[in-house]
């Protein structure tokens, strides 16, 4: 059973590292700082390395233990979490190549199987999700410091418990939280509802530029690097963006460009039937039926134009 032989692996290893994917989102946090403290507390010798924290997170416990280098360059065993490519570890995915051992625990339906074990639910809601199941069947205790970030992971990625993904198992696991003193609307506060002004200054922007295309099925908007400079935006401020455009009455499918070094990384929701990871996969890039995401190395008139005709033959 590959649970058994994660823990097996867990247990053999002198040193381990937990890597998650970039740009990284409450999920990728969340079960990244939950898989390091159930590690410390159970005596292992343990570093988690992320590149950038958006500031939303800082509430996490444990936040400040996250490292932007590791401190060896060969551990026993790498743990990436949340991410479905070795490509989306980008420059830190040398920690994971380098290890003896590599083990990959994700949800993504694309996800390519990059570790020598692999241990992938696309059914799943969130990563988190995964991770509740695996620490009770390891008969892991699951702390309030681990708890928070589970919960954290799980509350981002079904977009506040509103997503089809919800499953039964969460609602159980948020009631059990609940019964063992977690503030979920504390953290739900935390994550979802604060935001900052340069993130309120982003969105309006994306939402006044918001066009609709195809009868109002498709609704395009995107943001430049101008834009950011302008509202003096910090890392992660584009988050939910897409989410806009998603909720408007017709819409199918929701397209977000947000310009990058590397082109105009692009952000798909769908409401209904479109399948947006075989959209995005067309580009190289890939994610979940209803979120999904790739790069377009272009301009933004022919990235605009590209997506969306792709986008129009999944209508
Ligand atoms: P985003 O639009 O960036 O919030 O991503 C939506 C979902 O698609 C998330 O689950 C991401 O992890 C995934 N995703 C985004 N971009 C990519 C990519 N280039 N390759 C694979 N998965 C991606
Ligand atoms: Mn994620
Ligand atoms: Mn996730």
């Amino acid at each position: 059973m590959t649970l058994d032989n994660i823990k097996e692996e867990i247990d053999k290893a002198g040193t381990i590292v937990i890597v998650t994917h970039e740009n990284p989102d409450g999920d990728a946090i969340g079960s990244s700082l939950a898989m390091y403290i159930m590690l410390k507390n159970i005596g292992k010798q343990v570093e988690v390395i992320i590149p950038e924290i958006p500031k939303t997170f800082n509430y996490l416990p444990y936040i400040n233990e996250v490292k932007t280098k590791g401190s060896i360059e060969k551990h026993d065993l790498a743990i990436s979490v949340d991410c479905s490519d070795i490509k989306r570890l980008n420059g830190f995915s040398e920690y994971f190549e380098n290890a003896k051992k590599t083990i990959s625990i994700d949800h993504h339906s694309s996800n390519t199987m990059f570790g020598d074990i692999n241990y992938v639910n696309p059914v799943a809601p969130a990563t988190a999700q995964i991770l509740v199941s695996m620490f009770q069947y390891w008969k892991i205790e699951i702390t309030k410091e681990i708890g928070t970030c589970l919960i954290t992971g799980i509350i981002t990625d079904t977009g506040g418990f509103k997503y089809a993904t919800v499953t039964h198992e969460t609602f159980d696991f948020a009631s059990w939280l609940l019964q063992n003193g977690i503030h979920i609307s504390q953290i739900y506060e935390n994550c979802m509802q604060v935001i900052s002004k340069s993130r309120f200054e982003l969105t309006k922007i994306a939402v006044d530029r918001l066009e609709f295309v195809e009868d109002g099925k498709i609704a395009f908007t995107y943001i430049n690097k101008e834009d950011e400079k302008l509202v003096n935006a910090d890392i992660g401020d584009h988050e939910g963006i897409v989410e806009q455009g998603r909720s408007v009455e017709g819409v199918e499918v929701s397209i977000f460009l947000r310009e990058t070094d590397k082109g105009y990384k692009v952000s798909c929701r769908s409401t209904n039937d479109v399948n947006v990871v075989d959209i995005c996969s067309i580009f190289g890039g890939g994610g979940h039926a209803r979120a999904a995401g790739c790069t377009l190395p272009y301009s933004l008139d022919i990235a605009r134009d590209k997506i969306i005709s792709e986008t129009k033959k999944h209508l």
